[in-house]
């Protein structure tokens, strides 16, 4: 059996959120890449990954949800939150208006999201600082505010990527067993 089929002591569900194009779903090409099952559900317009992750002695079977682009029209639906115990809250550090709308993506996990969820907000495509629109100092006082985590990464040249994910399923772990 591959990894995949190992058994697992827990499953737990994440989605990511934020405005499109901000980078959503090439963070999670890059975390599940080496693990890499894409399945999705046609029927509500998801996608998501899995990625074994082992904490201590336990094995967690991540399974990350991604949208299939519904977040262009605001029409992500509650079934997408249901049972989600953690997001990555993304938004593109060269783009004012996707930091901006935060505020709408933490209105909607706050009424349609467990209250419990552990949120990293994650300023994405920190190899553009060239074009920076966004100061890092912004979103780690945002975070401050919000109580999230707080990361900037780079899909594009990996940086931070894996510690995003690790930091939220580590925390969701720790928080629910
Ligand atoms: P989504 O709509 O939020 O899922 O965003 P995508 O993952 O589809 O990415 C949108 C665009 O941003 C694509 O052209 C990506 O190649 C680009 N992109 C995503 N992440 C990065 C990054 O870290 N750096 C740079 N420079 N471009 C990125
Ligand atoms: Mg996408």
């Amino acid at each position: 059996a591959d990894s995949f089929d190992e058994e697992c002591d827990y499953l737990f569900k994440a989605v990511m959120i934020g405005d499109s194009a901000v980078g959503k779903s090439n963070l999670l090409w890059r975390f599940a890449k080496d693990e890499f099952r894409l399945d999705s559900k046609p029927t509500i317009g998801v996608e998501f990954a899995y990625r074994n992750i082992r904490v201590g002695d336990k094995l967690i079977k991540a399974q990350i949800w991604d949208t299939a682009g519904q977040e262009r029209f605001r029409a992500i639906t509650s079934s997408y939150y249901r049972g989600a115990l953690g997001a990555l809250l993304v938004y593109d550090i060269t783009r004012r208006s996707t930091f901006n709308n935060l505020q709408k993506w933490l209105q909607e996990l706050r009424s349609l999201a467990d209250s419990h969820m552990v949120i990293v907000l994650i300023g994405n495509k920190s190899d553009l600082g060239h074009m920076r629109e966004v100061g890092e100092e912004e979103g780690r006082k945002l975070a401050e505010q919000e109580d999230l985590y707080f990361m900037e990464t780079s899909a594009l040249q990996n940086v931070n990527v894996e510690d995003a994910f690790l930091r939220m399923i580590t925390q969701i772990h720790r928080i629910n067993t």
